[in-house]
């Protein structure tokens, strides 16, 4: 029998299917030829960072706009970095952006014809290709011991030469598979090894989506396929991964770019169909320091999706400001199609920055007042709501009291051409509104009233009884104005305010404080929704009610 079978034999005695029928098992998809197949290959070892939302953001895209598949793996083959419960908490994480995969690992269960869709249950997959390979002499088992590959790094530190196992520091590269199979019968503990036979003066030619034609040095290195624990590397299982999950566009971090020859080396020994690759570039912040660092879990909150979520920041909010970042052309769209669906908005790559990806709060608030203005009244109630029943129940139960009395609160100023912005964020909602609940309003009025102290109590007084005697909620809005100017001038106030500022002495104050004295009753507050409004959300007997409490509390 031939050295190598004997070899490969030795160490996968077990190991009886072929490649053949790993390619009859998982098929070619049976997809457009302009679909794309893309995955999100989350490690379990914490939360859904922002940055990963982004690229999945991405795959998930791509893959709905060309009636493709998205998929979803997980990648737990380095289990020390495992954090237990993780994926499916990625999971759940996902779903609340309505980001839901075609197929994959799904948190609790596996769906799919290509599974098993988690690494670690995938090692007889990944034990077949090695057997095949050890067979055609393209992978050994390396028999360097830790202290032998510290030394070597050691060395190659010191001497400031590129780290790795390759040409002459690769010391079993060339063993024989009859000193091997002594080896292993001794029972040496060894990893397996790729051969590679690249040369680092050569360069590669390969194209990235987001970043064009590459020239890249050619791989030379001797990476690890299978580690002691009998697990693969990461190179390893992307390679047979996205082979056998028929992935035809790989959108990942970056950060992988460097390892692409090492990718492309792979696939061309294997002969199998080197993919697309898109390498999305690293979510960053402006430092303190004003240069630009990767958003970090450790020092950034907002590194979290979980952050958006406690704050109620509202999803559409966040995925429309990561679109802004992913694609130049989408912010022109969304002017012009101010009401349409972002799922409308095609991705294209070469609207891709590859100049990494700022990560900027201040406009991530900015379109999320945005787009909180843009809910009907429903839809606004409906989501505080979703919110509230998770992160503020006092809220949830405000929304429960009278469902119809929230909406018409959210609508004030809403559903109308230019909406007001008022809130950032479903957390922004409860305290500018609680005034409206008679029992919070009574508990409010127990504080001091922030009336302005220039005013004296006579002519608030005054103020607010000829408001009672005068206003008239049946008006309609610019009536109502006009009514309270006269209200204003009947008490000694000026109905303008430059005409005031031109001559202070001849009056009591202004239009804006009698507005102001009115507000104050109302919401015990200097600011707050828009008067007219809440006047007519309160109805006469509410808000003359007000008014004679707060006359009882100052008089
Ligand atoms: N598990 C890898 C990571 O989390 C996946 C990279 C890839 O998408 O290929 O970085």
């Amino acid at each position: 029998m031939n050295e190598y079978i004997e070899l490969a034999n030795l160490i996968f005695p077990n190991v009886t299917e072929t490649i053949e029928d790993l390619e009859k098992r998982y098929p070619p998809r049976n997809l457009n030829k302009d679909a794309l197949i893309t995955r999100f290959a989350p490690s379990p070892t914490g939360f859904l960072h922002t940055g990963s939302l982004f690229m999945t953001l991405v795959n998930y895209r791509f893959a709905k706009q060309t009636n493709g598949l998205f998929y979803i793996r997980l990648e737990d083959t380095d289990q020390k970095r495992e954090i237990k419960g993780t994926g499916i908490t990625l999971l759940n994480e996902l779903k609340e952006f309505n980001i839901i995969p075609d197929e994959g690992y799904l948190g609790d269960h596996e769906e799919g014809k290509y599974a098993p869709y988690i690494q670690s249950k995938r090692a007889n997959i990944y034990d077949i290709v090695i057997k095949e390979l050890i067979k055609r002499g393209l992978a050994y088992p390396c028999f360097m011991s830790s202290e032998e590959l510290e030394e070597l790094r050691r060395m190659q530190e010191k001497k400031k030469i590129r780290p790795g196992c390759y040409g002459k520091y690769a010391k079993y590269h060339s063993i024989t598979p009859k000193e091997a199979i002594e080896r292993i019968k001794n029972n040496e503990p060894y990893v397996i090894r790729f051969k590679s036979s690249g040369n680092e003066l050569n360069k590669i030619s390969v194209y990235d989506e987001i970043r064009g034609k590459l020239e890249l040095t050619e791989n030379d290195l001797d990476i690890i396929i299978r580690k002691k624990d009998g697990l693969p590397t990461y190179h390893f299982a992307h390679l047979v991964d996205d082979h056998f999950m028929r992935t035809n566009l790989v959108i990942r971090g970056e950060e992988w770019l460097p390892s692409l020859p090492i990718h492309y080396e792979l696939f061309k020994t294997m002969n199998w169909q080197f993919p697309k690759y898109a390498h999305t570039p690293t979510v960053q912040k402006v430092s303190d320091t004003g240069g630009r660092r990767k958003l970090s879990k450790r020092y950034d909150e907002e590194a979290a999706v979980s952050y958006f979520f406690n704050y109620g920041y509202p999803k559409t909010g966040l995925i429309e400001y990561l679109l802004t970042i992913i694609n130049s052309n989408f912010e022109e769209w969304r002017l012009a199609n101010p009401y349409t669906n972002n799922n409308e908005f095609k991705l294209s790559f070469d609207k891709f920055s590859s100049d990494g990806a700022l990560f900027d709060m201040d406009k991530v608030k900015n379109i999320c007042k945005e787009v909180l203005s843009k809910m009907t009244k429903k839809e606004i109630t409906d989501e505080t709501y979703t919110w509230a029943s998770t992160y503020d129940l006092e809220l949830k139960q405000l929304i429960d009291r009278d469902r119809s009395y929230f909406e018409e609160i959210m609508n004030i100023e809403r559903e109308i051409e230019k909406p007001r912005k008022d809130y950032e964020k479903y957390s922004d909602i409860k305290e500018s509104i609680l005034f409206f609940y008679d029992d919070y309003y009574n508990e409010m009025l127990k504080e001091e009233l922030p009336f302005n102290s220039l005013i004296s109590k006579e002519d608030t007084l005054n103020v607010l009884n000829t408001f009672k005697k005068e206003n008239d909620p049946s008006l309609n809005e610019t009536d109502w104005f006009n009514n309270l100017k006269r209200i204003a001038t009947l008490c000694g106030f000026c109905d303008n305010v430059k005409e005031y500022k031109k001559n202070k002495e001849a009056y009591k104050g202004h239009i804006g404080d009698v507005a102001s004295i009115i507000r104050i009753t109302m919401c015990t507050k200097t600011k707050s929704p828009n008067l007219y409004n809440i006047l007519q959300i309160l109805g006469k007997d509410r808000y003359e009610k007000r008014i004679e409490q707060v006359i009882a509390k100052i008089k």
